[in-house]
């Protein structure tokens, strides 16, 4: 039997202010057409046009991210993606995050009908970015690598050169910050690089295997700093496009 459900079709938190649902009825059953399951988000609601950037915390809810002891991925991902929001706002960008607490995306995941928890995850973070069609994307992450002396930030792009550009400029703030030189990297595997249509970086904002690193992670101090950072690179990103874009 095809019992109708009602659920939210996206959960898009513009962090502290305002966090909306926009609840639709679904039918759950094996013999649902695929194309039901497509949202009709495209609406005039404020919030959803003229978005600058879309912050992608990465992970939440049962999927932790790389861990070191009891620290979390997931919990550095969203302290600094919460101080990279603030730090934007103030200057007057129009900012959303996909998550402003400890929650998976997977179970909200309306685009793709798929096994996948992690699949699922990735697309409700993909589409839902690209329903909201921002000027950029960025993804934050928090690295693990083999040797404990690795560290710094590294930034992934997609072959568009606008991703590449926003990388360049990521990069170049994190490199001066860490006082490390890593070189940007295409992340062609990447499931939200493949299928985000705007713009969209992945920033590793450092690796919690170091120890240097950690400290900075897991620190109010240091988390504010990276955010700094990460803000001051999009912002560099943004006025350079705007720069290119006048006659
Ligand atoms: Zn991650």
């Amino acid at each position: 039997m095809i019992q109708p459900t009602v659920r939210t079709l996206c959960r898009i938190a513009v962090f502290g202010f305002l966090l909306f649902c926009l609840p639709t009825a679904v039918t759950s059953g094996a013999a649902m057409p695929d194309s039901f399951y497509l949202p009709e988000i495209k609406t005039d609601h404020p919030a959803l046009s003229d978005v600058d950037i879309v912050i992608d915390v990465g992970h939440g809810g049962i999927d932790s991210g790389t861990f070191y002891g009891d620290i979390l991925e997931k919990d550095i991902n969203l302290s600094i993606a919460k101080r990279t929001y603030e730090l934007l706002r103030q200057q007057g960008y129009l900012v959303l995050m996909n998550r402003i607490d400890d929650y998976a995306l997977s179970g909200e995941n309306l685009w793709l009908r798929s096994k996948s928890r992690h699949i699922k995850d990735l697309a409700q973070r993909a589409h839902m970015a690209n329903e909201v069609n921002p000027k950029l994307v960025i993804s934050l992450h928090v690295n693990a690598a083999k040797r404990p002396s690795t560290r710094g930030a590294i930034i992934l792009h997609q072959k568009d050169e606008r991703s590449k550009a926003l990388a360049s400029s990521l990069q170049n703030k994190l490199n001066a910050y860490y006082g490390i030189e890593h070189d940007p990297v295409y992340g062609r595997t990447y499931y939200l690089l493949k299928y985000s249509k705007a713009p969209t970086v992945i920033v590793e904002v450092g690796f919690l295997t170091n120890a240097e690193d950690r400290a900075l992670l897991t620190s109010s101090e240091g988390q504010q700093a990276l955010a700094v950072k990460v803000a001051e690179g999009v912002v560099a990103y943004l006025k350079e496009q705007e720069k290119g874009s006048q006659p």
